[in-house]
């Protein structure tokens, strides 16, 4: 089970000491950016219970429970009802508990504290997973922590965060923490390169705009990368030449238009990454950039943008994305971010 998880190799090796000696906590806090298989892990220690032909006590991932413990029947994103359950795999001593919009609902806690209250149906314990843990509110976590206090014997709750300084203390106090690094991005590359899916010179730059996530890795479309990215090396072509500077305010309509709202801030960290290849190519001795594939042009612009301006530039697309928190009118600040870069 663990061997199909990539990276993050002390932890596969603690948890299967952990499961081999039955000394696996009861309360785990698995913390680390998205996509870098938290969630993976935490059931595959699940499947590890559960598994009809385990090699050495780790899960097989083949039998028939293991594969009915990794289906998960997920409601639609507006089914309020459903997402006050908790959602069980198809083991019933396999659940798990998803946010509702921004939130994990007092109602789905206080369902889990009652199934957390029950004996196991077919396995030796039952395991609840919490998905995004952060998104509990006071309320949420507070019913949550009864549980925690006073878990079954048979009950292990595993919750999963990104932003676990957003959890209550009394609920990381209760936590064990596991914490999961980045993946190297030369793994991510050889996983997407085993798939057979990808080209290597795809797999490659995948991997390098991936910031060590497989789950990141595997969202990617590369086709609409392109095009996303040979707009903004016009933007920086533009300012960099001091020209154009009507072609830069169509870009930054486009950018700032309705329908494509959740492309706005991933294209803010495009053109960050670009101008920041940009500053590596003229500042470093053996610069690693991201865009290796589109190097000669990005070279061409080191040899005519003064270092002061990138790191000018960086810091203001930087401020940019940082008022993003806060209701900004995104028109008025992309124009503004674009005037300043051209200063
Ligand atoms: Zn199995």
């Amino acid at each position: 089970m663990f061997d199909k998880l990539i990276g993050n190799n002390p932890n596969k090796e603690v948890f299967q000491r952990l499961i081999k000696t039955d000394r696996v906590p009861h309360s785990l806090l698995f913390v680390g950016k998205n996509g870098v298989g938290r969630k993976q892990f935490a059931l595959g220690i699940a499947k590890s219970f559960v598994c009809l032909t385990p090699n050495d006590s780790i899960a097989c991932n083949n039998c028939k429970n293991c594969v009915r413990a990794s289906k998960f029947d997920f409601p639609k994103p507006d089914d309020k009802d459903t997402h006050k359950q908790v959602i069980f795999s198809e083991h019933p001593d396999i659940g798990m508990v998803i946010p509702y919009k921004k939130n994990i609902l007092v109602d789905t806690i206080r369902e889990l504290e009652k199934e957390a209250n029950f004996l196991p149906f077919e396995a030796k314990a039952r395991f609840f997973i919490i998905d995004a843990a952060e998104k509990m509110n006071d309320a949420a976590a507070n019913a949550l922590l009864k549980t925690l206090e006073e878990p079954a014997e048979t009950t292990y709750i595993f919750l999963i965060s990104s932003r676990p300084s957003s959890l209550l203390p009394t609920i990381l106090s209760r936590c064990q923490m596991v914490r999961f690094a980045p993946i190297p991005f030369k793994e991510v590359e050889d996983y997407l390169l085993s798939t057979e899916k990808y080209p290597s010179e795809d797999a490659k730059l995948i991997a390098k705009l991936s910031r060590g996530s497989i789950g990141n890795a595997l969202e990617i479309n590369l086709e609409k990368y392109r095009e996303q990215r040979n707009k903004l090396l016009d933007v920086i072509d533009n300012l960099s030449l001091n020209r154009g500077f009507s072609n830069i305010l169509k870009t930054a309509e486009e950018l700032c238009d309705p329908k494509n709202k959740d492309d706005y801030e991933n294209n803010l960290v495009i053109l960050q990454v670009l101008i920041h290849d940009v500053w590596s190519l003229q500042n470093k001795q053996n610069p690693q950039i991201i865009n290796f594939d589109i190097e000669p042009s990005l070279k061409k612009m080191s040899q005519t943008i003064e270092t002061q301006k990138l790191t000018k530039w960086l810091d203001e697309i930087e401020t940019l994305r940082e008022n993003l928190k806060s209701n900004l009118n995104r028109k008025i600040a992309t124009d503004a971010l674009f005037m300043q870069m051209a200063r």
